[in-house]
């Protein structure tokens, strides 16, 4: 589903990624960990076509994220994302955060896109605030609404860059719980998180990033379970999260 492949990036003469590769099967969740600036976000937002590289080939679902003839917009139709920060719209109620993109993008019916919306809002237990604006949800009830309206676009695959890790505390689980039942239903995702928890449960596998490079990609087992057989730096890493 998606094939990361020798991927390089500057920023100006500053690398901030390094050859990196990894694949993402149709089904897998990939969670990515790694101290702050080691490019966990940058390698996701290369995955939607956020940010170019100069370097190497990236492909979702077949289509070449980095090729001149690639309808970007059309792309990242098809990839769900989820940042840190809250990104709805302010000025438009849960159910229009929704059902704008259906309409404008995808070209279905007001009628379609809010049935769609109305299941989706339900699923992550918010269907009761469909009428109410982002500023009257808690954070963790913006990030569920986040989630739902990724999902409604049909996407191929989720995108994640540390969706709880600007929650208080007690919000964690409320949105952690929403992402274990999609990884459990089969979805496609790239998670960057240091919620270990939520990778011990869903993680298929781990990848491990410093300074631009991938340490470690190995399946959720190798990674917890062989501790020794890790790099020094995760094992620090690890030492100072778990
Ligand atoms: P992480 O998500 O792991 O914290 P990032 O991918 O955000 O890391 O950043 C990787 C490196 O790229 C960092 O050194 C950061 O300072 C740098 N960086 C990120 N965005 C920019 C930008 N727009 N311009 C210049 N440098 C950037
Ligand atoms: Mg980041």
């Amino acid at each position: 589903m998606i094939d990361i492949k020798n991927v390089s990036k500057w920023y100006g003469t500053v690398q901030v990624l390094d050859s990196c590769s990894t694949h993402v099967e149709n089904g897998e969740v990939v969670v990515i960990c790694g101290p702050s600036g080691s490019g966990k976000s940058t390698l996701i937002k290369v995955v939607n076509g956020l940010e170019p590289f100069q370097k190497g080939e990236v492909f979702v679902d077949g289509v070449s994220v980095g090729a001149p003839d690639t309808d970007l917009a059309k792309l990242r139709a098809r990839i769900g994302m989820v940042f840190q920060s809250f990104e709805l719209f302010p000025h438009l109620s849960v159910i229009r955060n929704l059902i704008l993109a259906q309409v404008k993008v995808l070209k279905r019916s007001e009628a379609e896109a809010v049935s769609r919306a109305d299941k989706l809002l339900d699923r992550v237990g918010m269907l009761s605030h469909r009428d109410k604006y982002p500023g009257q949800l808690s954070g963790g009830q913006q990030q569920r609404v986040a989630i739902a309206r990724a999902l409604a676009m049909n996407p191929v695959a989720m995108l994640f860059d540390e969706p709880t890790s600007a929650l208080d505390p007690e919000m964690v689980n409320e949105v952690l719980d929403v992402m274990v039942d999609l990884a459990k239903e089969g979805m496609t995702m790239m998670v960057v998180t240091h919620e270990m928890g939520f990778a011990r449960k869903v993680a298929d596998r781990v990848i491990f990033m410093d300074e631009g490079k991938i340490v470690e990609d190995c399946s959720k087992h190798e990674f917890f379970e062989n501790l020794p057989a890790r790099a020094e730096r995760t094992r620090l890493f690890l030492s100072k999260i778990l």
